[in-house]
């Protein structure tokens, strides 16, 4: 079950939020690169 951990896809750190954004936005994202793929989408 590799997605149930906290490990950011993007910067590889480990955060709380990287499983709540997963939820929210159905990516593996913590929230400071959260922020940065909300401003600059791919
Ligand atoms: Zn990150």
């Amino acid at each position: 079950m590799r997605d149930l951990n906290d490990i950011c896809d993007e910067c590889k750190g480990e955060d709380e939020s990287v499983t709540q954004n997963l939820i929210l936005i159905g990516f593996k994202l913590c929230k400071s690169c959260r922020i940065s793929k909300t401003i600059f989408p791919i």
